[in-house]
């Protein structure tokens, strides 16, 4: 009888470790920003798992032709295989984040494969680019205690979404994207899109390319300007 408080307690700590790990703007492990302004009409563009030239080309001329920035959140590995590429999203005048060397789950490992991850991709993508990195976006937004310390101290502000339209599911057409982002957009949108697989480098994000136009347009006839996703840093690491 004595030890049945102690059950709340625990499902709720779980609870709360669960909240912390898997949802991707939760402060418990460090905060991580997943929305701007919501006062005005803004929206972020954000691509994951690039750079795949199949997919990053056609999205950069886009984004070129429409004037719009975006930040990509390189995979290290996937860097590695298409240095060009990344070198082109920078000299394009995006962002670029780290989203870690091998697109691991990082809630379950240990302090020394995270920091692996993430000092390996931040040495890599740094190398290959210029780029000097300030975010930071963990694969599938989970993370644990132990990410917070790296990303303390590679100085990297982290970034959630606010929503995402499972655009890397084959089955979504291009026109399904679009159509899925204009129906969820609203003020202060970091979107989750993706220019890349996270675990197949030649991976198939046409269709995502395709819709981008769309996207873009559909955004400004609905009053929207897209911003750098780097407005969002705190005053000190921008
Ligand atoms: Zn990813």
């Amino acid at each position: 009888m004595a030890l049945t408080p102690l059950v709340p307690v625990a499902a709720g700590a779980l609870g709360a470790w669960a909240y912390g790990t898997y949802e991707p703007n939760s402060p418990l492990f460090g905060r991580a920003i997943g929305r701007g302004p919501t006062r005005e009409r803004v929206a972020y563009l954000t691509f994951d798992d690039g750079p795949n030239p199949r997919a990053t080309e056609p999205i950069l001329e886009t984004l070129a032709a429409s004037a719009t920035p975006a930040v990509f959140f390189l995979v290290g590995e996937h860097v590695r295989r298409f240095p060009a590429v990344a070198r082109r999203v920078v000299g394009a005048g995006h962002e670029v984040g780290n989203h870690t060397w091998r697109h691991r789950k990082l809630h379950v490992l240990g302090p020394r494969r995270i920091r692996e991850e993430l000092e390996r991709a931040h040495e890599l993508i740094t190398e290959a680019t210029g780029a000097s990195l300030r975010t930071f976006r963990a694969p599938h937004g989970y993370r644990n205690p132990f990410v917070r310390s790296v990303t303390r101290r590679l100085g990297y502000t982290v970034f959630g979404w606010t929503f995402g339209v499972w655009d890397s599911d084959p089955r979504v057409s291009a026109d399904e994207i679009r159509a899925r982002v204009r129906r969820k957009l609203r003020p202060g949108a970091i979107i989750l899109l993706h220019d890349g697989d996270g675990y197949d480098p030649e991976g198939d994000r046409r269709r995502t390319a395709a819709a981008l136009p769309g996207i873009i347009s559909d955004a400004r006839a609905a009053g929207y300007a897209f911003r750098p996703l780097t407005d969002l840093l705190p005053a000190g690491a921008r």
